[in-house]
């Protein structure tokens, strides 16, 4: 991924990650947070899961945002861009004063760790859950070699995924699933059903951004 080198060389002075302009605080300059997209709205969206809450479109500055943050990778950057833009009372309204019982992040692949040094799923699990005093549990675990889904169209990443998570005893929990990016839906969708099928009681996915166009929900028909 090409950046600028201002950007690679130093976060502080701040640049805006989009134009470059010079910025006093945050990662963006405010002219081009006026065309970010943000909170997208599903009703309904899945038998499995009663609540999907997504902050951002996947596009754009916030595209490049997480691209630094997980491919860079920068985990200052991170911390920099979920203090700007993911908030208490954000979440709060999100859940919609339901409570939960805990938090469970996507597991990374191992490799992603090793390579990048961190797992930004968990530092934002971490993030939310000191926010909301909601505790982090790790049911989750991959199982097996899975292929990666961006050489796969829709339904290949769908099959791709069954079968790739497996669950500890999480019986009658509410638990909120925390993902960074949500593309197609079908690993969300897997985790959610994944946790269901060990006794999860209800369901609630998190996650930064979802690449709208992408998003299936295959289970559903
Ligand atoms: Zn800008």
């Amino acid at each position: 991924m090409k950046l600028p080198s201002a950007i690679l060389n130093s976060f502080f002075p701040l640049f805006c990650i989009n134009c470059e302009k010079i910025i006093s605080e945050g990662w963006i300059c405010e002219s081009c947070y006026q065309s970010v997209r943000k909170d997208i709205n599903f009703t309904d969206p899945h038998p499995s899961i009663q609540l999907l809450i997504v902050k951002f479109h996947y596009e754009g500055a916030i595209r490049r945002a997480i691209e630094i943050w997980k491919y860079y990778p920068s985990p200052k950057f991170g911390k920099l861009f979920l203090k700007s833009e993911i908030q208490k009372d954000w979440i709060d309204a999100s859940l919609k004063g339901e409570s939960y019982d805990c938090i469970v992040p996507i597991p990374p692949h191992r490799s992603h760790v090793r390579e990048r040094g961190f797992d930004p799923i968990e530092q934002l699990s971490k993030f939310i859950s000191n926010l909301t005093q909601i505790p982090i549990q790790k049911a989750l675990k991959r199982t097996g070699i899975q292929k990666p889904q961006t050489q796969l169209n829709d339904y290949q990443r769908y099959q791709n995924v069954i079968g790739i998570f497996q669950s500890k005893q999480v019986v009658k929990k509410k638990i909120i699933v925390v993902d960074d990016v949500m593309t197609t839906g079908s690993t969300i969708l897997e985790a959610s059903e994944t946790l269901i099928k060990n006794g999860a009681e209800k369901i609630a996915v998190m996650a930064v951004a979802a690449a709208l166009s992408k998003l299936r929900w295959f289970k559903n028909g």
